[in-house]
């Protein structure tokens, strides 16, 4: 006969998926000798069994049931319906995950209108055991058979209201039996009746719990979290302790340490003559837990101590239910408490100086996204209702709370920034032109594009709160308004940007800052110091290096040299470049360019002392440095002194269909070698100028978008020649490393035949995995969001690494590289590199390192340390 059932004393904490988390977490009380009510656990085995049969208890299992119950009776000496020592239990539902609100507990099961007198007798006590009576017939009728608790609320409040009682206390031993008698009325009106039987009770109850894991409610919530529908519940059969005995009994609901600021103090509520569900149903208001200390001090010394040795056990802060009957404590639940931010970093510092829990531990209480609470200021939650929302359709794409008036183009932000305006640039999607404006505003709003689109990538590098994809509104640049569901907004107008959630709100929403604090610069310590991974950033501008090297990055994994273009003292070289017609042209537009690259580079270097940088050579294509509408080129050829028409036609020679699968990348080195000789030029000679002045680089020049081993060969080849040419100029030399960015499906698969040339590897992750499912990164945000809606995608590939297609790929690439160039340095540079789940495997395939933007590295560090322990 398989085992079904389990007493709390067979079982312990990891049998999670066979017990649920109460019953496991009971077993585990039991076992560390805590004072738990006698019970036993039905496995969530048996839960399955009855979904996919025909939803009936089978044989073998109530033949179980009856025999955990009789050994249950002679553990505690009680029976059902037995006058001289009652037996009542709960039954209490209970799934591996926990799912708030979806399945139900009944108390005080086994009564019945000969048990109640028993239990009158027994404890002397009738009000009390009419109170319980009509709690079961209440719950009973509610979660076994569907009854509205309305039908029995209003009674309740009925009877209350008119005998003017102001709390449930009031009621006498005859308005509970009143209660009683008019409960039993509602059944009859739903033509149902109460099981009169104990183990009938128990069986219909057992049935109900089982069959309400299938409920709509529990779907619901289980497709929102992603929990599996296939896991079942555990239902736990436990012996009633009662808090509602009198004046030395209560029931109370408390954690181990407060769970919003983190302050070591026990933080709760507790209830005098109360049984377990009143707490939270609110029908009295509870006393904070202190008051345990005057009114019971024995039991309040008592659970303090069951408290701290519950968190010793678990290694974590607990969330705890307990009953005291009489002047006796029992424990009902634990489990680990959840909390705020602020309150996990200092319970993590804590534990682990306490010495509770190992440093590792400690950092495994973290939750990576909370660290991004931490470090960006956020609106106040206690007055953000007040505010009407605009949207909350949009992504959030780079976490933050701004406030700012709303402005349609970059220059007009700019302009209305440098008036000391806070400003919020609202586009359709941002470009590489918009960049100044970017800079200039508080929070970036979109209304297409993901999370990997333009606005979404730069925001998230400047650290500045970002929301794309506001699928609901539509932001008329030329006319200068918004429509959104609810009105209209005009240029000028103040609204407020939840980067965290991706809501807007009319009107200034108030903030309250960052906490970050040296709790939180340990923890880090802590994270960096475990970590096998080495986290780097992706960065090139002196600000956002800055920021990422006092987050302690490891190096920078990415700078993106085609946003040192786009400055108004380069543009006119980098597009004289473009739109020349010979070579004699182009070299002359890569002479001015070169002393910009070379301050560029040098800059970078000196900042980065000592770390490793990974140069990316220019990587889109040409035609987003030129002009596009009439009159834009017509100022351009102005500027350039060229003939409008001869701009014009090289602007269409230079027209792509698609641009991102176009003439991009290393397939402008090959067109162009100069083009790569005069960055890696700059690159060079900027690091023998630092060399001689005693600061020592060593750049790594990554090669973008490489498919083909001859593509790297060649574009290699005259890249060394060049620098080997510098070497011989200069009579100096320094170390350098040309690798390859592996981005394309091909080169995932031939990265064995990459790595003979290439002597580092860093994946781009957007682009392959834009590559990889064919999905446009810049319009991909408007049906990932309807397939993540209707389950065709569980999740958005750009967000997290898809482990099955593009995760795969990384990993054949990662092996064949391995392969035929051992120990080969290899990291990850796109917007994966910030996501923990990704960070997690990326770890497990053996990678060196990940980088993300700098606002992005503590919560790197920390999914990176988690992944090492
Ligand atoms: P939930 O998961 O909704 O918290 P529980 O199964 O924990 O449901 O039970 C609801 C309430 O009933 C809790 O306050 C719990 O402590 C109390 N309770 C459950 N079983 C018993 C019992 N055997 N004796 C006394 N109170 C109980
Ligand atoms: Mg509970
Ligand atoms: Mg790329």
């Amino acid at each position: 006969m398989e085992k079904l059932l389990y007493h709390f004393s067979e079982g312990n904490a990891s049998m999670r998926d066979i017990l649920g988390g109460k019953g496991a977490n009971l077993a585990e009380m039991t076992r560390i000798g805590l004072p738990i009510p006698n019970g036993f656990t039905i496995s969530t085995k048996a839960c399955l069994a009855f979904l996919d049969g025909d939803r009936t208890l089978s044989q073998e299992l109530k033949q179980q049931i009856d025999q955990y119950l009789e050994e249950m009776e002679m553990k505690t000496g009680k029976q059902f319906s037995n006058p001289n020592s009652l037996l009542l239990v709960s039954v209490r539902s209970g799934a591996a995950i926990s799912m708030p609100g979806m399945m139900d507990t009944i108390l005080n099961l086994g009564l019945n209108d000969q048990n109640v007198e028993y239990l009158a007798d027994l404890t002397s006590n009738p009000r009390f055991a009419y109170d319980c009576y009509r709690r079961l017939l209440q719950m009973f009728g509610n979660v076994v058979y569907g009854i509205d608790g309305r039908a029995f609320e209003d009674i309740l409040d009925d009877i209350k209201s008119s005998k003017a009682y102001s709390s449930d206390l009031d009621l006498t031993v005859d308005d509970l039996k009143e209660v009683v008698r008019r409960y039993k009325e509602v059944y009859q009106a739903n033509q149902l009746t109460f099981p009169q039987e104990p183990i009938q009770q128990l069986y219909d109850a057992v049935k109900a719990v089982f069959a309400s894991w299938d409920n709509d409610r529990a779907i619901v919530y289980r497709n929102l979290n992603h929990i599996p529908h296939t896991m079942g519940t555990a239902v736990n059969i436990q012996e009633m302790v009662f808090g509602n005995l009198g004046e030395t009994s209560g029931t109370g609901v408390t954690f181990s340490r407060n769970p919003n600021t983190g302050e070591n103090e026990l933080f709760g509520e507790f209830l005098l003559n109360a049984q377990g569900e009143d707490v939270v149903a609110g029908i009295r208001t509870p006393k904070p837990i202190s008051s345990l200390n005057d009114l019971m001090p024995k039991i309040y010394y008592q659970f303090n101590a069951i408290s701290e040795k519950l968190e010793r056990h678990y290694g974590d802060m607990q969330d705890i239910e307990f009953t005291v009957e009489n002047g006796k404590l029992f424990i009902l639940q634990t489990r680990n408490g959840k909390r705020t931010a602020k309150s996990a970093l200092n319970i993590a510092y804590e534990m682990a100086m306490e010495g509770i829990v190992d440093k590792g531990q400690a950092l495994m209480q973290i939750n990576p996204s909370a660290i991004n609470q931490l470090l960006h200021p956020m609106f106040d939650p206690n007055q953000v209702a007040n505010f009407p929302v605009i949207t909350d359709s949009g992504l959030a794409a780079s976490p933050g709370a701004a406030v700012g008036h709303i402005y349609f183009d970059a220059a007009t932000a700019k302009e209305h920034n440098l008036m000391g305006e806070r400003v919020i640039l609202m586009r359709q999607e941002t470009s590489p032109e918009d960049i100044e404006g970017m800079v200039s505003s508080a929070a970036i709003v979109t209304s297409r594009g993901g999370l990997t689109s333009h606005a979404a990538v730069v925001a998230r590098g400047m650290g500045t709160c970002c929301v794309v994809g506001c699928e609901d509104i539509r932001i008329k640049e030329a006319e200068k308004v918004v429509e959104y569901p609810g009105g209209v907004l005009h240029e000028g107008d103040l609204i407020s940007v939840d980067g965290s959630t991706g809501t807007l709100y009319l009107g200034e929403v108030p903030t309250i800052p960052s906490e970050a604090d040296e709790r939180f610069e340990k923890i880090m310590t802590w994270a960096r110091e475990i970590a096998d991974m080495k986290v780097r950033m992706n960065a090139e501008t002196p600000s956002d290096i800055e920021t990422g090297l006092r987050f302690k990055a490891a190096g920078i994994g990415l700078v993106r040299t085609e946003h040192m273009f786009f400055g108004s003292d380069r543009l006119p070289h980098m597009r004289r470049f473009i739109l020349a017609e010979n070579d004699q042209e182009r070299q002359a537009a890569l002479d001015n360019l070169i002393n910009f690259q070379k301050e560029d580079f040098s800059t970078i270097f000196q900042q980065m002392e000592g770390l490793p940088v990974v140069v990316r050579l220019l990587d889109p294509p040409l035609h987003e440095f030129v002009p596009s509408s009439q009159e834009d080129i017509a100022q351009v050829a102005k500027q350039l002194e060229m003939d409008p028409a001869k701009l014009n036609r090289r602007v269409l020679e230079l027209h792509e269909v698609n641009p991102m699968l176009g003439h991009r990348g290393v397939r402008l080195a090959i067109s162009y070698p100069m083009l790569y000789q005069m960055q890696v030029q700059a690159i060079i000679e900027a690091a023998l100028e630092l060399k001689a002045q005693g600061i020592n680089v060593e750049p790594e020049i990554m090669i973008p978008l490489v498919g083909m081993k001859e593509e790297l060969k060649e574009s290699k080849a005259f890249l060394e020649k060049r620098i080997q040419a510098i070497f011989d100029e200069k009579g100096d030399t320094v170390d350098y490393q040309i690798g390859t960015m592996v981005e394309l499906p091909r080169a995932c698969l031939t990265a064995d035949q990459l790595a003979e040339d290439a002597e580092f590897i860093s994946f781009g992750t957007n682009d392959l995995t834009q590559m990889t499912y064919g999905f446009s990164r810049d319009d991909a945000g408007k049906f990932i969001q309807s397939y993540i809606k209707d389950r065709v995608l569980a999740f958005d590939p750009f967000q997290t690494i898809d482990q099955e297609g593009v995760g795969e790929l990384v990993k054949i690439a990662s092996q064949k590289a391995r392969a035929s160039r051992p120990g080969i340095t290899m990291g990850v540079c796109g917007e994966l590199g910030g996501d923990p789940k990704s960070i997690e495997f990326f770890h497990n395939i053996g990678l060196d390192y990940v980088s993300c933007s700098p606002f992005r590295l503590p919560v790197a560090q920390l999914a990176a340390a988690q992944a090492t322990i």
